[in-house]
């Protein structure tokens, strides 16, 4: 049976002005909400975008357990004693000022996919239209008998920047000289490949300068590594006689971990350390786990065009929490991966148009003051994967004015990738 409509609804569909429609109070139309769990490279660029480029038709909340975020790019320089703490922790006041990003401190325990809301620690609840997960990492603390959160505590990973960055470098600060810095490197996948190399590398200058008698052990879950050859050029160039680096078939890697006798023992030998840094193998983000974005292998897949979790309908995995298949998981791809997302949620809340992905990335690494090496690539998404199409990478044997300039285009890159991330 056919409903007739009142006169007044028919007024209501076709527009119609009436003198009570005149009357009646405007309804303002809710704006759609998107939120983004995570301020790092990875979220905070998400954040921005979509608030910078819809000019206000989203309202974007970001929600972040610290009021402060200290880039894991650079934290070795820190770890080195070349670079301020200060000068690589940033704020949030310009996404909030100048963006209208609103900022919620806080940590995210819970999203609830049917109703579409992410609940903070503490009991508020925010409501999303999309919601963006960008946590990074967490660690797999069970892969070695002994190990803990409480013993990176003592013997910090110093793979999330932050205390345990200014934890490490105290350390090496208060050892002797003639100590032994004992690194655990860990297997793949992992939070940017060249890290525990270039934190070796800067280590080592910072001990040849300061306690030359010093050893460092590299205790590695793999048998290669990313620019190999070019870290151990520089290792034999710089810091003759100082490092040690020990595959993964020579030792079977760590197995368990002593605290109290600063040991840790692998599959053969065991190894003493006056500082030891352990780099645990990772997953990806407890929230993204909780979420039921992660899959069996503990991180969280994606259609490769927008971010968006194959698993979780309405919600996008960006940085390292997500599989990007062949970009690494580094800054510059988190930060890559956002703006492509940000592009695919602005077109969907806001009916703009959307492009087609462009990926890239380019890891530096400071192999001494001066001295510095690069790997990248261009990607392109296809319906299987996220592909790169050309890559790069730094030579051995290089000459000096070569690497001083690698050395500042990255100086230049941390300027602008953090101007881009945190506005
Ligand atoms: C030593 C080192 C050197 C590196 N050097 C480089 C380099 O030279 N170039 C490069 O490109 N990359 C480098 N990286 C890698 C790079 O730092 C990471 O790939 C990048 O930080 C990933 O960004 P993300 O946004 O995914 O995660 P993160 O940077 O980890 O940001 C995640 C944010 O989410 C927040 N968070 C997590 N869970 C919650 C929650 N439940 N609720 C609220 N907030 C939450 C965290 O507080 C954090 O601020 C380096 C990493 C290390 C460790």
């Amino acid at each position: 049976m056919n409903r007739k409509f009142t006169r007044r609804e028919f007024g209501i569909m076709t527009g119609a002005v009436t003198a009570s429609s005149l009357a009646a109070p405007a309804i303002a139309q809710a704006k759609p909400k998107l939120v983004v769990i995570g301020g790092g490279p990875g979220g905070a660029t998400a954040a921005r975008y979509v608030a910078k480029d819809s000019n206000g038709a989203v309202d974007v909340t970001l929600i972040e357990a610290n009021a402060r975020h200290t880039t894991c790019f650079f934290s070795n320089l820190y770890i080195g004693g070349l670079r301020s703490f200060d000068s690589i922790t940033h704020g949030y006041d310009k996404l909030q000022s100048d963006y209208g990003v609103n900022v919620v401190k806080g940590f995210a325990v819970g999203v609830d996919a049917a109703r579409r809301t992410v609940t903070v620690a503490g009991g508020q609840t925010v409501a999303y239209d999309k919601l963006v997960v960008a946590p990074g990492i967490d660690f797999k603390y069970e892969a070695y008998e002994g190990y803990s959160k409480d013993v990176a505590e003592r013997l910090p990973h110093a793979w999330q920047a932050g205390p345990q960055s200014q934890t490490l470098r105290r350390q090496l600060e208060a050892m002797d000289d003639g100590g032994v810095f004992l690194i655990a490197a860990p297997p793949d996948p992992f939070r940017c490949p060249p890290g525990p190399y270039e934190r070796v590398s800067l280590v080592a200058q910072y001990f040849k300068q300061n306690k030359p008698r010093s050893k460092i052990i590299v205790v590695d879950a793999k048998d290669k590594f990313s620019k190999q050859a070019l870290f151990q050029e520089g290792w034999a160039k710089y810091y003759e006689g100082m490092i040690e680096w020990l595959p993964l078939n020579i030792t079977g890697g760590v197995k368990a971990v002593d605290v109290s006798g600063m040991t840790l023992h692998t599959g053969g030998e065991s190894f003493k350390g006056d500082v030891i840094n352990i780099i645990p193998p990772q997953k990806a983000g407890a929230i993204a786990t909780a979420a039921g974005l992660a899959n069996e292998t503990g991180w969280c897949p994606i259609d490769p065009f927008t971010m968006a979790s194959t698993r979780v309908p309405h919600v996008h995995v960006i940085g390292d929490s997500s599989i990007a298949d062949q970009m690494p998981k580094s800054g510059f791809s988190a930060n890559s991966q956002a703006k492509a997302c940000a592009l695919a949620i602005r077109a969907e809340l806001t009916g703009s148009r959307a492009f087609e992905p462009r990926y890239s990335n380019t890891c530096w690494s400071m192999i001494a003051t001066g001295d510095g090496v690069k790997v990248g690539a261009s990607y392109k998404a296809t319906k299987e994967k996220i592909a790169s199409t050309d890559t790069f990478i730094s030579k051995t044997g290089e000459d000096a004015a070569t690497r001083t300039a690698t050395a500042e285009e990255a100086e230049g890159w941390y300027a602008g990738i953090t101007a881009d991330i945190f506005g």
